[in-house]
């Protein structure tokens, strides 16, 4: 755990206890702060009174005496209308911030230049945080890697001048650090997203400017134009850019060259690195996520003969076209993170000829925006409600059955991929659908995928690695 050393002494308020909130609130009590924490949710109160927190309704309270007040990320600071407790903070004048702003503070207080990298962007946050931070750890650094990713950053180990920290940042994280200041901060994409908690696309691209704005060098990908605006603007205003493309060739930078990673240097160019034959990398989208990956580990240090073996031995993240196993000519992958037809399209680009399980609770607009990929899918098997609807889409485009549920999906994708002669196809279950018709969440979906495909004869797990 990191002590909040910085709040010493001070008082402080905290609402929400859930996971992070409860690990902040230890944090600050370590660091000697004397917290008041509250919830709505009563059995969350009382879990953080179990563990010895102060407890009390902060309605009630007397903001007067507050030095800070510490919000979970996921309370509304803004929209769709700002919490109760957010009004009565800003009626008091009393600071808002998050975990990732008690990260900062104590970093600048105990180790202002331990290495951090901190990486936000619509997609592919999590994939470029856990890429980075197995880069590092296979280079033999002591990397720390938490924040949205799932760890509380506050529960990594103490700062000190030789420990990376390697920390995922959400709009909500970075709305609450105003003092956010990597030594590498990456921005990899923005798409419209979250706008029921932003507002508008200007004020949640300016929250994630924040963070590349705060840092000492700001990786930008400048594939779409949101990005490319916060990569001049910033540029302009002196900061220190590195821009990373996944289709152009830049001409100062980093870019993809098809698996090849180049670095571009005034228009002249050297490869730095490669994905080729790299499993758990496939994809246009994945070579955004590992360019920002050699970027900022280059920044903080690394050798490119240091990046290269981290790239190759990266295991991947699960239910993120995650190969699970392979008989003869047929790969498996999970890919059920993907509940959208958005998410699901970076899979279809990723493979020549698929064998798609799609299906379950349809999000607006089905699947038509994935008409383009049609033609790499040797058949479609359909499951859950919305079956009917994307048998409609297909039409007389791609041929599909619908199989009702993932594990009938499973056993004939399986057999009719057997059946062809390609050299290689893919089984892929990327649904375009949230999971709840059938399953708890699309981690139990993506689980339950794995079962049916280790039930099939002949399957060799991969089990992570890339082949
Ligand atoms: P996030 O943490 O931002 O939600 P993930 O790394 O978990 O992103 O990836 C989620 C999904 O987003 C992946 O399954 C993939 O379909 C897609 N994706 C990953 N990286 C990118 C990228 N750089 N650009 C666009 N889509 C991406």
């Amino acid at each position: 755990m990191i002590p909040a050393r910085s709040f010493a002494g001070k008082r402080v308020a905290l609402f929400g206890l859930g996971g992070s909130g409860m690990a902040t609130a230890l944090s600050l009590r370590e660091g000697g702060a004397d917290v008041l924490a509250w919830d709505d949710n009563p059995d969350s109160v009382a879990k953080a009174a179990a563990e010895g927190i102060a407890t009390g309704d902060l309605r009630t309270a007397d903001w007067s005496g507050f030095a800070s007040f510490v919000l979970s990320p996921g309370v509304p600071l803004t929209h769709p209308k700002p919490h109760w407790s957010v009004e009565l903070a800003r009626g008091a004048g009393v600071e808002i911030i998050g975990d990732v702003e008690l990260f900062c503070r104590e970093r600048a207080l105990q180790a202002p230049n331990a290495p951090f990298i901190a990486i936000t962007g619509t997609n592919g946050k999590s994939t470029t945080t856990a890429l980075t931070a197995h880069i590092l750890k296979a280079a033999g650094r002591d990397a720390q890697m938490g924040g949205n990713i799932g760890r509380a950053v506050m529960t990594l180990d103490p700062i000190t001048p030789d420990r990376f920290y390697v920390v995922e940042c959400s709009s909500y994280q970075i709305d609450l650090a105003p003092s956010i200041n990597p030594t590498a901060g990456i921005l990899l994409n923005l798409t419209p997203d979250h706008l029921d908690r932003h507002g508008t696309m200007q004020r949640y691209a300016s929250i994630k400017e924040r963070l590349v704005a705060g840092s000492e060098t700001a990786i930008v990908g400048v594939d779409d134009s949101y990005c490319v605006q916060i990569a001049d603007r910033l540029e302009r205003a002196g900061h220190h850019v590195i821009r990373i493309s996944k289709r152009l060739q830049i001409t100062d930078g980093y870019f993809a060259d098809g698996t090849d990673l180049m670095e571009a240097e005034h228009g002249r160019y050297s490869r730095v690195g490669f994905l080729e034959g790299i499993g758990s990398l496939r994809g246009q989208h994945n070579a955004q996520n590992a360019l920002a990956a050699v970027a900022a580990c280059l920044k903080v240090g690394l050798d490119l003969g240091e990046i290269q073996s981290g790239l190759e031995a990266f295991p991947g993240l699960a239910h993120r076209m995650e190969q699970v196993g392979r008989k003869d000519n047929v790969l498996f992958v999970n890919d059920s993170k993907a509940t959208n037809a958005d998410a699901a399209a970076p899979a279809l680009s990723s493979f020549p000829r698929i064998y798609w399980i799609a299906g379950g609770l349809p999000k607006e607009g089905g699947i038509e925006s994935l008409r383009g990929y049609f033609p790499r899918i040797a058949k479609a098997y359909l499951i859950g409600e919305a079956a009917p609807a994307f048998s409609v889409t297909l039409g007389e485009a791609v041929p599909y059955e619908i199989s009702g549920t993932l594990a009938a999906a499973v056993e004939h994708a399986a057999a009719d991929a057997a059946a062809d002669p390609t050299s290689d196809v893919v089984v892929l279950l990327s649904p375009a659908c949230a999971s709840f018709d059938q399953f708890k969440n699309f981690e139990v979906r993506g689980e339950a995928f794995k079962q049916a495909v280790g039930k099939i004869e002949g399957v060799r797990s991969i089990g992570g690695k890339p082949e």
